[in-house]
């Protein structure tokens, strides 16, 4: 049964874009050990004004990608990317992968609330996105308790254009990489419906066996030494 509908089949392009969705689906499809695989629609935009209709707000010339709650994915068409927006041509199976992500972390959280933080880095994770910052040698101003800033709608919409992404995603890496993927599942497998940060922070403390300030001042440490 094939799990990806799109939804302007008929829209041209210089590759086959069926196949080259369903390759980037089984990559990410890998990383997840589901045994029921999640379905997914994908509409892709050949402008900015047709993808900000579609997601009804203006968006930023950086957003290329969004995935809405029923499993739709609207993206800016391959052969657009460059043409309407600040990414590359070359970024857009990342950008993908990282949408179809968001879907497979929902799955695995039965639909429960994921702290922003741990969605948008697991994502990144997921879809190779991590090189670029571990690339970059610019500088991160990281706030006390960071994850707690992190974690809902509102304090990420706040701090998307401060650093955002790039905390939210060298610190997921962090933790993967000590505890192992498994270990992040795990946590996102207990979250529970309505996000409460005591609850989640209970979860953190008995599946790494370490409070998350903790992690976080690890983290923080480790990234200082690398540089
Ligand atoms: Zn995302």
């Amino acid at each position: 049964m094939k799990n990806i509908t799109i939804l302007n089949n008929k829209i041209r392009s210089r590759d086959n874009l069926e196949q080259r969705a369903e390759a980037i689906f089984s990559r990410v499809a890998g990383s997840f050990k589901l045994s029921d695989l999640p379905n997914m629609s994908i509409l892709f935009h050949t402008s900015r004004s047709s993808f900000d209709k579609s997601l009804g707000r203006k968006t930023q010339i950086w957003e290329v990608g969004n995935t809405s709650r029923d499993n739709k994915i609207d993206i800016i068409h391959p052969d657009y990317f460059a043409k309407v927006s600040s990414h590359t041509d070359s970024e857009f199976d990342q950008i993908l992968a990282h949408e179809m992500a968001h879907i497979f972390i929902n799955r695995l959280a039965s639909a429960n609330q994921v702290p922003f933080w741990l969605n948008e880095g697991l994502a990144m994770n997921i879809a190779g996105q991590v090189e670029r910052y571990t690339k970059s040698n610019e500088a991160m101003f990281i706030e006390e308790r960071f994850t707690s800033h992190l974690a809902t709608r509102m304090d990420w919409d706040e701090r998307v254009n401060g650093g955002a992404y790039k905390i939210a995603c060298l610190f997921t890496t962090f933790l993967i990489e000590k505890f192992t993927l498994d270990k992040i599942m795990e946590l996102i497998t207990k979250t529970e419906k309505n996000y409460y940060a005591p609850h989640f922070e209970e979860s953190v403390l008995r599946i790494f066996g370490k409070p998350i300030q903790d992690l976080e001042n690890d983290f923080v440490s480790c990234s200082n030494k690398i540089s």
